[in-house]
């Protein structure tokens, strides 16, 4: 099968410029002007960016709570991406305290296998015992599984303490891995719990006022010290708040391996919502929360100096009647999280390349060349190049759309940017080869994501 894309401008992280692309079955055979066309597929780009498929380097599909499921299966949540324009996912393995990391894995590959996209997992760090440093080898070795998440916050549940972090980094570096981490002070959090709750302080505006900046910030703190005594690379993921990047800024500038991501909602939302009248408030208690427009300035400022190396959305939508609304007067019941994989393009092309906060090529950096690169699935992925994975967004930058839950196909019956405008949409999205979106449509569901291993 092949399909020749004619007139469009390729995108990538480094250049821009007027190309024609030719796919030959699942892979691109060649880039260049004026490639023949006999017996292909035409499709006329003209007036279209040609972008790689973008890589959502943070998702919870199907992830357990204890309000149910997030409201996105694999199935479901894969195909609200591929509308976006992302057609690589790398969600979550998270075995509960002293599973084996092998058993979970192997659980949570057949909870993913309606995945429409790619997709790859980082392995969950949620405890240290003496089998974990030889079944994370496991995981690298075997699985493909380059990158373990620890979470400094969540204590008592899926928390770990500095000295497990501490195991894992330097486990981490004889792997040649990389370490994610949650960075909020989990203890911190707890008692700022205790004591709303104790006072009667029960609304979601007291989600946000327990996990304050400096929470992140002194965990960003701790981690990257960690880090530097272990040598080990690490990546903070959904960085919300300025002192935090500082630091960052900081070990980057000393030349320590550390990268930072962040998420459309910390860009593009802040902390007001939490003043919004039940029930709606709840919609925005995700961790760490929404912070002030002083922080959206600063992570703007970080993604335009590459200091933020990702954006990735931390999708874990969850319905606001009957999951949300469980917390509805306690705000430590409330499921964390919120929905994002399907508007990510789409925001940071209105916000960020149409307002001028970064450039168009910044934009393709961000979303899929970076993710590729850090995570190791580059040059399969994240690219236009010849022998990279067909996987092509034909960006139509004309069309302007109102994000609504009404039409969104997320499953979830809120969203948290409803009534953002946005310009701009997939004309069409090839997934290996194959269209599977054109003009905002499925064309069918008879294709399957395959999992990523990575290197
Ligand atoms: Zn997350």
């Amino acid at each position: 099968m092949k399909l020749l894309i004619t007139g469009g401008t390729i995108v990538t992280s480094e250049k821009t410029f007027l190309s024609d692309v030719l796919v030959t079955d699942e892979k691109i055979s060649a880039v260049g002007k004026n490639i023949s066309n006999d017996n292909v597929d035409n499709i006329d780009a003209t007036g279209m960016y040609i972008f790689p498929g973008a890589i959502d380097a943070h998702v919870h599909l199907d992830l357990p709570t204890p309000a149910g499921l997030s409201s996105d299966n694999f199935e479901t949540g894969s195909i609200a991406a591929l509308y976006g324009g992302t057609t690589s996912i790398i969600d979550f393995v998270t075995p509960s305290k002293n599973e084996s990391l092998v058993s979970a894995f192997e659980k949570r590959l057949k909870e993913a296998k309606n995945s429409k996209t790619d997709f790859g997992f980082h392995m969950s760090i949620t405890s240290w015992n003496k089998d974990t440093a030889k079944e994370m080898e496991v995981c690298v070795k075997q699985f493909g599984i380059t990158s373990f998440k620890t979470y400094m916050a969540y204590k008592g549940l899926i928390g770990i303490e500095e000295n497990e972090l501490k195991e894992v980094m330097k486990t981490a570096v004889k792997l040649n891995a990389l370490v994610t981490v949650h960075c909020e002070n989990g203890n911190e959090i707890l008692k700022l719990q205790k004591n709303f709750i104790y006072s009667g302080k029960t609304a979601p505006l007291y989600h946000a006022l327990s996990h304050p900046s400096y929470v992140e910030a002194g965990s960003v703190k701790r981690v990257i010290e960690l880090a530097e005594e272990t040598g080990c690379p690490v990546y903070i993921v959904h960085t919300s708040a300025k002192e935090s990047l500082e630091m960052i800024e900081e070990a980057q500038s000393k030349g320590q391996a550390v990268y930072s991501e962040t998420c459309p909602q910390y860009l593009l939302l802040d902390d007001s919502v939490y003043n919004l009248p039940l029930p709606d408030s709840l919609k925005y208690v995700i961790s760490p929360p929404l912070r002030k427009k002083e922080d959206q300035r600063y992570l703007w400022k970080g993604l335009k100096n590459g200091s933020i190396k990702v954006v990735a959305t931390d999708h874990c939508p969850f319905n606001l009647k009957g999951q949300k609304d469980s917390g509805i007067n306690d705000f430590t019941k409330i499921p964390n999280g919120a929905g994002g994989i399907e508007h990510r393009l789409s925001l940071l092309y209105t916000y960020g390349v149409l307002k001028n906060r970064i450039s168009i090529n910044q934009f393709v950096a961000v979303t899929s060349t970076n993710p590729a690169k850090v995570f190791g699935l580059y040059p399969q992925k994240g690219e236009i190049a010849v022998g990279s994975d067909a996987d092509i967004v034909i960006w139509n930058p004309v069309p302007n759309n109102i994000i609504s839950a009404k039409t969104h196909h997320q499953r979830c019956d809120t969203n948290i940017y409803e009534g953002f405008t946005t310009k701009g949409s997939p004309g069409y999205v090839i997934k290996k080869g194959k269209v599977v979106i054109k003009n905002n449509k499925l064309f069918s569901k008879d294709f399957a994501g395959n999992y990523l291993k990575r290197k």
